[in-house]
This record gives structure tokens, C-alpha cells and sequence, in this order.
């Protein structure tokens, strides 16, 4: 017998191929039948939903025998079907939001009662790069179509690079758009090991966990580096994950580590989990952290002409290997500008302030200094911050570099040899003499002491 949505949509691809090719018209079967799908099963009536209200007339009426007939030539079962569109099926969730005090009895004890997908992460805030291309690729992929190609889909990187976005970001995706009747389970992999020690203690309830997997269409599972070591989980999960394989569900699963380097799992499980498609999430680019900072600011309901572009730029370079930092220290900036200082305008120095004033955050504060005064330098001289700090010795950039690490040194108290590192890994007692030969020179040269007193005065404006 047929039940779950999986099932259920083979069994309805099925149908609309015999449909098709009775109906021998393609343009009326596009019409009427393209974008239809099964919505669910209640006893033996299958609640089919048609593209458009005109959509749902044929087939109820014209139409109707013709499908019967159909779906008995793939399954024993009889069928009666009834017609809905999308609108009718908001109404419906409506209405049964207002009755939701009338409990059903549910037959499979329900697992994983907090599991939900958070309906805030999606593709269409999930910025793609040159990084994350092939995981977003692959996670869209599979969103969008049926069938078992890429059956699993394993995404591995560090922590803080998008995977659990784009887990949810599949199941918005498909309960959108796809299957909007499907059970989409988004799990981690310690979830499903404490629930297996909570609930789990001999062969019944074994029994009964796998059960409940049998109800689930798609399952989302994040970290399964955290099996690693538990022996009776992944036992279970083995046989879950096979049972479910088998049928042709769906399974995304994420990682710390790619397959081959799970220490602590099973072979067995690490070669299946290799059998679909494997996809890596590489370190972020500049460029792409600067995107998602101004689509956080942008989606925060904040000015982004507000914010001066170098303060964006700074964070993003300086988090660029951990999104979930980057976003940390944007928000732990924006709490300290908008209830500290209440500031309008996110300039380098309201946002030095800011860090200066959160936990751990003075030597970050420090770091944005020492881009205010590269910027400031770079602007004067018409050069960029990085040949500032590169290592090109053309005359009039190795003056501008000297002059920078002297204004580092005299406002900012850096030890020398933090300045040697801001300039590319130099040697401290270069640093040393730089800053003695500009001190010197200062003393004679009336060019030079013009340009310094322009500099200081721009540093503090
Ligand atoms: P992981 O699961 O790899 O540790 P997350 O998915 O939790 O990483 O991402 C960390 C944070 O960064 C989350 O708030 C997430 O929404 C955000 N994030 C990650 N990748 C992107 C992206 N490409 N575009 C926008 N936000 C992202
Ligand atoms: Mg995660």
C-alpha cells in the first residue's frame, strides 16, 4: 500500500505519463496537469492539487474517470480523488489552526518533538561565491527535483560556512515549492543520539524509532561527526538511513570533515555516505563576506549608506574564515552603536569605539585603528592600504610606508613588532628604523613636517 508523500508522488508521476498518453494532446495536458501533485492520503481518497481553479473543474468533472482509471492500471488499490488548489489548502491549514484543539491520535509515537526547519533561512538569503558554489549548486539540485541522483548529498566544511542555511534552505525549498505535504525532518546527528538514549532501551522501542522514520519523506541531517564513537546509534541509524535509501528518500546530510576522514564511524556507513555526491565548502572570499554583511544590514531594516564602506570591508576580511563570527561581531557592533553610543552614522571611529567597549574586542578595535591611519595615509599619497603594506620599494610608496608605521606607532602603541606584521612580516628593527629615519628626517624637512601635520589632523577628524 501506498502512504507516504514519496510513494504517493512516484505513484502520481506514474499517473500523469498514462494520462498523458491518453489525453493525446500535449498542450491541454500541460494546461491542466503540469504543476499538479499530490498533497496527501486520507483512507483511500488522494487529495490531488491542480494548478488553477479552471484546472481543478476538468478534472473533478471531465477528467475525473480518466485518472481513476489511470492510477488503477499502476495500483491495486482503489482510489477516489479529490481536486483542490493551492488557496483552498491555505484555507484549510486556516481553518485547522482554528480547531487545533481537537487532538488526533497519532499511531507512531512522535520523535524529536523541537526538530523544525527555521523558515528564516532559504536560498534567497544564502549569498553563493566561488566557495560555496558547488554545495549551493548541489543543495538546489536537489530542492528542485524528485528521484534519487545524488542520493545522499553530503556537504562537509569548518564550522560557521553555511551548512545548516543551506539543510534548511532545502526544506524551505521543497515544503514550498515541491512537496508541500511532505514530512521534512531537520535533525543534527546529537539530536538523534540523545533522543536514542532517552527513548531507546530494548528491541520495542528500537522498533518504534525506526517505525517513525518511516513516516519521515526527507530527512536533514546536520554534524554526523557526532556519531563518531557511538556504537549503538549509528547501528540504528544504519539500518534507518538503508531503509530509507531503499525506498528513494531523500537524506542531506552535513559535516566537519569529509567521509573518508570520519574517525569512529562505522565502514559501512562511511562508504554509503560517499555513495551519492560528496561537495566541500571552501574559506569564504572578501568580497562575498562583504555581501552578506550589507544583506544583514539591509534585511535589519538599517541604512547601509549609513556605514562607512571601510568599516564592511574590515570586518569582512578580518572573519572571513567563519561566517557565524562575522555575524557575531557585526551584531555585537550594531548593539554597542545603537544602544551605547547612539550613533547615526557607523563611521571607522564610532565602530572603534564600539569594539573597543565589547569583550575581546579591544584588539580588534586596535586592528581598525590601523586600517583608519593606512586608509588616511593610502588617500594622501593616492596609493591603495595594501601597497601600503605590500612590497613594492618605489620611492614614493616606501616614504608613505614609513610615515604609516610612524603614525602607528606614535597614536596607536603598537609593539614593533605587531607593526612589522601589519607590513608584511618585516623584522622589528625595521620597523625600528624607519620610524627613527622619519623622526630624524622630520627634524630638517619642512615638506615632511607639513604632510605629517595634514596626516595627524585627518587621523583625528
Ligand atoms: P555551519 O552550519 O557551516 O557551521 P551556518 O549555516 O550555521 O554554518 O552559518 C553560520 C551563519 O552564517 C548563519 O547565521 C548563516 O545564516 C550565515 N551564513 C552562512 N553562509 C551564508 C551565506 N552564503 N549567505 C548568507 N548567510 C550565510
Ligand atoms: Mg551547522
Amino acid at each position: 500500500m501506498v502512504t507516504t508523500i514519496t510513494e504517493l508522488t512516484k505513484l502520481w508521476e506514474k499517473a500523469l505519463k498514462k494520462i498523458q498518453q491518453k489525453m493525446n494532446d500535449d498542450r491541454s495536458f500541460d494546461y491542466f496537469f503540469s504543476n499538479s501533485y499530490i498533497y496527501e492520503k486520507n483512507g483511500s481518497v488522494l487529495v490531488v492539487v491542480a494548478p488553477h481553479l479552471v484546472a481543478k473543474t476538468v478534472m473533478e468533472g471531465k477528467y475525473a474517470s480518466l485518472i481513476i482509471d489511470s492510477l488503477s492500471e499502476i495500483d491495486d488499490d482503489d482510489y477516489e480523488i479529490k481536486v483542490v488548489t493551492n488557496e483552498d489548502l491555505v484555507q484549510q491549514r486556516k481553518d485547522s489552526r482554528i480547531n487545533s484543539s481537537i487532538k488526533v491520535e497519532e499511531k507512531v509515537p512522535s520523535y524529536f518533538a523541537d526538530a523544525a526547519i527555521k523558515s528564516d533561512l532559504k536560498f534567497s538569503n544564502f549569498v553563493v561565491g566561488e566557495f560555496n558554489s558547488d554545495a549551493h549548486k548541489a543543495a538546489l539540485y536537489v530542492a528542485k527535483n524528485g528521484g534519487t541522483m545524488f542520493n545522499p548529498l553530503f556537504i562537509y566544511s569548518h564550522s560557521g560556512l553555511g551548512k545548516t542555511h543551506l539543510l534548511h534552505a532545502i526544506g524551505n525549498d521543497i515544503k514550498e515549492n515541491r512537496m508541500p505535504g511532505a514530512k521534512i525532518l531537520y535533525i543534527s546527528a546529537q539530536e538523534f543520539v540523545e533522543e536514542y538514549i532517552k527513548f531507546v532501551t530494548g528491541e520495542k522501542e528500537s522498533q518504534s524509532i525506526k517505525d517513525f522514520f518511516k513516516t519521515v519523506d526527507i530527512l536533514l541531517l546536520d554534524d554526523v561527526q557526532f556519531l563518531a564513537g557511538k556504537v549503538k546509534s549509528q547501528e540504528i541509524f544504519f539500518s534507518i538511513y538503508q531503509d530509507m535509501i531503499n525506498k528513494g528518500k531523500r537524506i542531506i546530510i552535513t559535516s566537519d570533515r569529509q567521509p573518508a576522514e570520519l574517525q569512529g564511524l562505522e565502514d559501512r556507513l562511511v562508504t554509503r555516505f560517499s555513495q551519492g555526491l560528496t561537495v566541500k565548502i571552501n574559506e569564504p572570499d572578501v568580497d562575498t563576506c562583504v555581501e552578506i554583511l550589507k544583506q544583514k544590514i539591509v534585511t535589519s531594516g538599517l541604512n547601509i549608506e549609513k556605514f562607512d564602506a571601510n568599516v564592511i570591508y574590515f570586518l569582512a576580511e578580518k572573519y572571513s574564515n567563519n561566517l557565524r563570527e562575522l555575524e557575531g561581531a557585526f551584531n555585537a557592533l550594531m548593539f554597542n552603536c545603537l544602544n551605547l553610543l547612539d550613533e547615526e552614522t557607523i563611521t571607522m571611529d564610532v565602530a572603534i569605539k564600539a569594539l573597543s567597549s565589547i569583550k575581546g574586542g579591544k584588539n580588534i578595535a586596535a586592528q581598525l585603528s590601523e586600517q583608519k591611519i593606512l586608509n588616511v595615509v593610502a588617500n594622501y599619497y593616492n596609493l591603495t592600504p595594501e601597497q601600503l603594506t605590500g612590497k613594492d620599494r618605489s620611492g614614493q610608496i616606501v616614504l608613505a610606508r614609513h610615515i604609516s608605521m610612524y603614525l602607528i606607532r606614535q597614536h596607536l602603541d603598537v609593539p614593533l613588532k605587531k607593526i612589522g606584521e601589519l607590513f608584511g612580516g618585516k623584522d622589528h628593527t625595521t620597523v625600528m628604523s624607519a620610524i627613527t629615519k622619519v623622526d630624524k628626517e622630520l627634524k630638517t624637512d619642512i615638506q615632511l613636517q607639513t604632510a605629517i601635520k595634514d596626516l595627524e589632523k585627518k587621523i583625528k577628524e
